[in-house]
């Protein structure tokens, strides 16, 4: 249990949802937390979706988040979305560096911090998303990839910067495929990942900045895995798809505290 660090919980809905159903989910989970301040609640739909997830959550304690950003001001870049037109819908937050951006679309660690610094200087909170493939865990390198990723994606973010970064650490193996880290794996990374930042930024501020699980987060796991002292909430894909899971992880966060 951590009195420093307010617990948050994400949802990462990925490409799912229209524009209507976002609303419909949005409006459910809404309906049961929508008040609640004692945890942070983050709604990520698609771009899509972000309009009309952004007028149900107005007036409500629900953040917006995107999924992911250019880090380029305006331009030639077909497909891409800037910055400013995130914050525009009244995006607050974007997740940048998630798993499946470099498996399937080529974020490299170098374009990843650029989103970070893009995303920070544009008031943007990014939720940067670090974690090692089952190879990768089986050769006994997690935790240099951890480091590699986390070094180069804060690159250039300053000591006043940190705190509004929140980082998830995502086993790559553990998404979408049932399989949940043990919550001594998971504490050991997120501990691992609090001490690189106390490196590069001193004990007090790496005391304050949040550290996510994710990967088959449910509400039979989330307990266990929020009751860790380096776990201060979870990024959520498949178990954020349903008000009533999703509620129940939001609950599961108010209880541990
Ligand atoms: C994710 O993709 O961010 C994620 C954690 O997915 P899932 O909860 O479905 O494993």
């Amino acid at each position: 249990m951590s009195t420093i660090r307010k617990k948050l919980i994400a949802g990462n809905w990925k490409m799912n949802k229209t524009a209507a159903d976002g609303a419909a989910l949005a409006q459910e989970i809404l309906a049961q937390v929508g008040r609640e301040t004692a945890v942070d609640v983050v709604l990520c739909p698609p771009f899509t979706a972000l309009e009309s997830v952004g007028r149900a959550l107005e007036g409500q304690a629900v953040k917006l988040g995107a999924q992911n950003m250019n880090p380029q001001k305006s331009g030639a870049y077909t497909g891409e979305i800037s910055a400013e037109m995130l914050r525009t819908l009244y995006v607050s937050h974007v997740i940048l560096g998630h798993s499946e951006r470099r498996t399937y679309f080529g974020d490299t660690d170098a374009f990843v911090n650029q989103k970070v610094l893009a995303a920070l200087a544009n008031q943007l909170k990014p939720i940067l998303c670090v974690g090692e493939t089952l190879a990768e865990r089986e050769g006994g390198r997690t935790l240099e990839v951890v480091r590699t990723q986390t070094q180069a994606a804060l690159a250039g973010v300053t000591a006043e910067q940190i705190t509004t970064v929140i980082i998830a650490y995502e086993p790559v193996w553990a998404i979408g495929t049932g399989k949940v880290a043990s919550t001594a794996q998971a504490q050991e990374v997120h501990a691992y990942t609090r001490s690189l930042l106390h490196d590069l930024y001193g004990a007090a501020l790496a005391q304050k900045v949040r550290l996510l699980y994710g990967g088959s987060m449910k509400p039979s796991n989330a307990p266990e895995l929020l009751a860790q002292p380096d776990i201060d909430g979870g990024l959520i894909g498949g178990a954020a798809l349903e008000a009533k899971s999703f509620v129940e992880l939001v609950k599961a966060a108010l209880v541990a505290g």
